[in-house]
């Protein structure tokens, strides 16, 4: 083999190191902007918190390194307030490919308003998994203004 470049494994966990802190700063600062209640359903967040301080946080597209789109993982738009229910629901009909029913969503509207700035910040390798449903409702919206 050629080279001996590349990240060291002492490298790569100050790289995990730092993105675990950029994430936790993320949440902390979503923690203060959040509202009290779900911007789906209009439900008390309260529950929500209660059960995790970070449940009411939800990314529109996911910061999962396999996949999702982690380099948008600290986005200031890449998120939502909602209950947990409305959560689950969004993420498990994002992962199911449910889009007739995503779109359905009382937040949907705003959920495609703020991820309108979020795509030129996504790593190009990681739009394929942006969700279809996303990139489409973008599209459409941004003829008119
Ligand atoms: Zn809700």
């Amino acid at each position: 083999m050629m080279g001996g470049g590349g990240s060291s494994k002492k490298e790569k966990s100050q790289e995990k190191a730092k993105a675990k802190k950029e994430t936790a700063k993320w949440f902390g600062a979503q923690t203060v902007q959040a509202p009290s209640t779900c911007e789906n359903c209009g439900r008390s967040l309260q529950a929500t918190i209660a059960f995790h301080p970070r449940a009411h946080i939800c990314h529109i597209v996911k910061k999962s390194k396999q996949q999702g789109c982690p380099s948008v993982a600290t986005h200031p738009l890449n998120r939502w307030f909602g209950c947990k229910r409305c959560h689950d629901g969004y993420d498990i009909m994002m992962d199911e490919k449910e889009y007739d029913e995503v779109i359905q969503m009382p937040v949907w509207p705003k959920i495609v308003d703020r991820f309108r700035q979020v795509p030129p910040h996504i790593k190009e390798s990681e739009l394929r998994r942006v969700p279809q449903v996303l990139l489409d409702a973008v599209k459409k919206t941004s003829k008119k203004k």
